[in-house]
């Protein structure tokens, strides 16, 4: 990953203009999952990964951005970028890079920000691409901040959080909740964020100091990911529908309770039941989470951890071989608090709460274990929580 200062020479370099740099972090979920689609609880923090975009105005009206990551630049007109690109893609033409910071000024304009003298940009991450982590949000929370910064425009986080979550989900077509924007945006360091997804107030859960986040990525990615993702949505709404019947306050699985299952479940599919039943327990281990935290009670947090990882196992079946070899590793290490799948699920990360004294020979042994089991090598990352998305200053 290039530095801050290496990033500014590139722009510099690239397009003769001077840049101003916006960073915005990946996250990862400690709790809560598959919960914000459903107005529940979630309870990410951000990490110390993020997404770095260098930004100068232009006159000329056109869009440049240069991806380091991925090599290529793109030169556009505004409505090339924003019109063409969206039909084609509507069209189902597959993703591009470009989408992402493309969906994003796309929302900008439908909000009256003057994108139209076009901007030169230069984006650099390290938040790991596909993994979980959502480089996604990191990407398009510091496009948002870099162009409202760009045009003087200032708006609240959590609106910023909205903006970036309607690109996503009108533009680039994924039909994310808002939990990932949003920790993007309101992340704050050395505490976790749980965040209602309804009426998006938040509040921080100081992590205690004596732990690290170690991030397992297990390097799978099932391919079945994105269609089982729909079919949980389609399944949630069904359930949410015959409680709803029942009980007309119910807006939303947020508003369900284990006794609602009880009486009314019997009506569901056992799958749909299975599939509320995570959602709803999720939540209650959410409220669980924060005080834990607060007590400093680490134990608990795991015991957390361990029930949530075995729902969304077995109730929300989201997991995979290879996600559930790194779980059951992971508990068995000493200094390791919990262990539990993070993300969408069908691959990618696990997160894991581990005694700062204890990373070192955690890692070694995680990444020993995961390669004797599955002969694939884990990437494993370490980090803290970490602030939300800024302006760099040089
Ligand atoms: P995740 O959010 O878990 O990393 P997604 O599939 O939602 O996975 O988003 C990853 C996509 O975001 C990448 O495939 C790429 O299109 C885009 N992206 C993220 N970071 C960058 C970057 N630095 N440069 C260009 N595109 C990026
Ligand atoms: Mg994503």
């Amino acid at each position: 990953m290039l530095t801050h200062a290496e990033i500014a020479a590139l722009h510099l370099a690239s397009y003769s203009a001077p840049a101003a740099l916006y960073a915005a972090p990946g996250r990862v979920n400690l709790i809560g999952e598959h919960t914000d689609y459903s107005d529940g609880l979630v309870m990410p923090a951000a990490i110390d990964f993020a997404t770095v975009v260098a930004i100068s105005p232009r006159t000329d009206g056109r869009i440049l951005i240069h991806s380091v990551n991925y090599d290529e630049r793109i030169d556009k007109s505004q409505k090339e970028l924003l019109d063409d690109n969206f039909a084609t893609l509507r069209a189902g033409r597959e993703l591009h890079w470009s989408d992402y910071p493309a969906g994003v000024l796309w929302v900008m304009r439908e909000q009256g920000v003057a994108i139209d003298k076009g901007f030169s940009m230069t984006i650099a991450g390290n938040v790991p691409l596909g993994a979980g982590l959502s480089s996604s949000a990191s990407i398009e929370v510091a496009t948002a901040i870099a162009v409202l910064g760009a045009t003087g425009v200032k708006l609240p986080l959590s609106k910023i959080a909205l903006l970036c979550q309607r690109a996503e989900n009108a533009y680039v077509g994924a039909n994310c909740g808002i939990m990932d924007q949003f920790v993007s945006c309101c992340g704050q360091q050395d505490h976790a964020v749980m965040i209602d997804c309804r009426s998006l107030e938040y509040k921080l859960a100081p992590i205690p100091s004596n732990v690290r986040i170690v991030i397992c990525n297990s390097m799978v990615k099932h391919s079945v990911a994105a269609g089982e993702y729909n079919s949980r949505r389609a399944q949630i709404e069904k359930g949410t529908e015959i409680l709803q019947s029942h009980r007309s306050e119910i807006k939303a699985l947020r508003d369900a309770t284990v006794d609602d299952l009880a009486q009314w479940g019997s009506e569901m599919s056992p799958v749909v039941l299975k599939r509320c039943r995570h959602v709803i327990t999720e939540n209650a281990r959410v409220m669980a989470a924060v005080e834990a935290f607060s007590a400093s009670d680490l134990t608990l947090f795991g015991e957390l951890m361990r029930q949530a990882h075995n729902s969304l196992r077995d109730d929300f079946e989201a997991s995979c071989k290879e996600i559930d070899i790194l779980v059951e590793l992971a508990v068995k290490q000493p200094g390791c608090f919990g262990a539990r799948l993070t993300g969408g699920g069908f691959g990618g990360c696990t997160v894991n709460l581990v005694d700062v004294n204890c990373v070192e020979a955690f890692t070694k042994a995680m990444s020993e274990g995961y390669l004797s089991a599955t002969g694939i090598e884990a990437e494993i990352y370490t980090s803290r929580a970490s602030d939300g998305a800024h302006a760099i200053v040089l």
